[in-house]
């Protein structure tokens, strides 16, 4: 006896792609969402909501301000985007591969920093404070971008 759920896709051949991303978290494929997770998926940036709604209309799918707002609080609340709170408006990224991000003070921009080499510096941390950070997304290191130099 097999259960048929009724999002079950026989796609095997692809990778999930934003429409099958959205239903599986029980989101509708609203235009702005699956534009919006593309962009952020294909570009690998952590982008203000600003940012993600220039950004939108450059690639020829123009939402208005607050729909994008709407649009990244929404996949932020069900995991498929985080949110990172730095100088400025926070930025959104995309949760897929696990990484810890930097943060320029001066102009807010966020970067993505892989986990993985970081481990042991994640360890040392709990060694020394106690806290035990997450496997990912817990270091937010804050200096200055290539672009705002010194
Ligand atoms: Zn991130
Ligand atoms: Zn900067």
């Amino acid at each position: 006896m097999t259960t048929t759920s009724p999002s079950a896709h026989t796609d095997t051949t692809t990778p999930p792609d934003a429409s099958v991303l959205l239903r599986c978290h029980g989101l509708r494929c609203t235009p702005s969402r699956l534009h919006t997770l593309a962009m952020l998926s294909r570009s690998g940036l952590h982008l203000s909501s600003a940012e993600a709604c220039a950004e939108l209309h450059r690639l020829g799918a123009p939402f208005d301000p607050a729909t994008v707002y709407r649009t990244l609080e929404t996949l932020t609340a069900v995991g498929l985007t985080h949110a990172v709170h730095g100088p400025g408006p926070k930025r959104y990224g995309i949760s897929s591969e696990p990484h810890h991000h930097t943060v320029c003070e001066q102009c807010g921009q966020v970067g993505t920093l892989a986990s993985e080499p970081l481990r042991e510096a994640v360890e040392r941390i709990a060694e020394f404070t106690g806290l035990r950070p997450g496997a990912s997304g817990s270091l937010l290191v804050y200096g200055r971008c290539a672009r705002c130099g010194d």
